[in-house]
């Protein structure tokens, strides 16, 4: 069994009464909101959850309700039987880090990326939901599973930020309506953009330098963006927002975000109007969505970025 029905989720979910709950390494806003939304939501439902993550939980998502809750791995080391490993926001088992390893449960996932790998032994997968935040929205309505003040905010952040704050493609009617269900629950969009796309000083200073290393590429079509060691002393885990910077030029199909992780890692991100840059990451090893997309080369920033401009189309 890979794929699962809603029915076959539901079912699932209401065998499991020891539920760990994850999500990908570098959690951005999706795979928090929907981990804190769905964390409640279980809860709700009489659940044992344990919220784990592989990884830091980048600063400016402290406002959310529950994020005091997520542990490390490290806190995990003596779980109580779990029934079930329940995976949001990722799309191979390499994403979830070191979590795998906390236990044996069968694994749920439920994904909206592409590229999924079907690593899981039951998979809830919505490629055409622009967030896994959309999903558990819809799985609430569906099952009139009550959306709480906290929940919506949650929910409405998830799906903000895997769509631009629906600028993207991705953004479908259902997108802005579970959007509206979270709104109507309570969720104030102005406060969650404001609290998310909040830059300090120090990062707009920073910004300055950042933006003399962009370069143009194949007549401006393709535009690349450099954070090195230092800015990402300073920036740590928030990196997002500088791959739009190039993304809004109007020549530019092709973004890329280029983070130097050390001296011979780099980790990449893409972003295009028109290419399919889940083909690009995937010959990387990496992955996402057809127009956004993400890959760790094991090569020196310069290198990385001649290897990636080398095979693009
Ligand atoms: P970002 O550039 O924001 O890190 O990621 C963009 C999209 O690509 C997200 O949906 C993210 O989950 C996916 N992604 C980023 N890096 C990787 C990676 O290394 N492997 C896979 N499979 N997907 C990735
Ligand atoms: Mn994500
Ligand atoms: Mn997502």
């Amino acid at each position: 069994m890979s794929k699962i029905s809603i029915n076959q989720l539901h079912m699932a979910l209401s065998e499991a009464n020891s539920i760990l709950l994850t999500v990908h390494v570098h959690p951005d806003g999706d795979a928090i909101g929907s981990m804190l939304a769905f964390y409640e939501a279980l809860l709700a439902q009489g659940k044992k959850v344990t919220m784990v993550v592989d990884d830091s939980i980048p600063e400016k998502f402290s406002f959310l309700s529950y994020v005091d809750c997520i542990k490390t791995v490290e806190q995990c080391q003596d779980l109580d039987p779990i029934d079930m490993l329940l995976v949001l926001d990722a799309s191979t088992y390499e994403r979830i880090g070191q979590v795998g390893a906390l236990c044996s449960a069968p694994i749920f996932n439920i994904d909206h990326h592409i590229s999924n790998t079907e690593f899981a032994d039951g998979l809830y997968l919505k490629t055409d939901f622009a967030a896994t935040g959309e999903i558990i929205a819809d799985l609430c309505k569906k099952w009139n599973w009550p959306m709480t003040e906290s929940m919506a905010n949650a929910l409405y952040m998830a799906i903000a930020t895997d769509c631009g704050f629906f600028k993207f493609s991705n953004t479908t009617a259902n997108t802005l309506e579970m959007a509206a269900l979270c709104v109507a629950a309570g969720a104030r969009p102005n406060q969650i953009s404001e609290t998310i796309e909040a830059v300090s000083a120090e990062r707009l200073t920073l910004t300055k330098q950042v933006m003399q290393t962009i370069e143009f590429y194949k007549d401006s079509s393709v535009a690349t963006i450099e954070l090195n060691r230092d800015a990402m002393d300073i920036l740590g885990d928030d990196t997002d927002g500088f791959v739009d910077i190039i993304r809004n030029v109007d020549t530019v199909d092709i973004a890329i975000l280029l983070k130097a992780q050390n001296d011979s890692i780099t980790r990449v991100s893409l972003r295009s109007k028109r290419t399919d840059v889940n083909a690009i990451a995937s010959q990387f090893g990496g992955g996402g969505h057809v127009r956004a997309s993400g890959c760790t080369i094991n090569l020196p920033l310069p290198e990385a970025k001649m290897a990636l401009i080398k095979v693009l189309p």
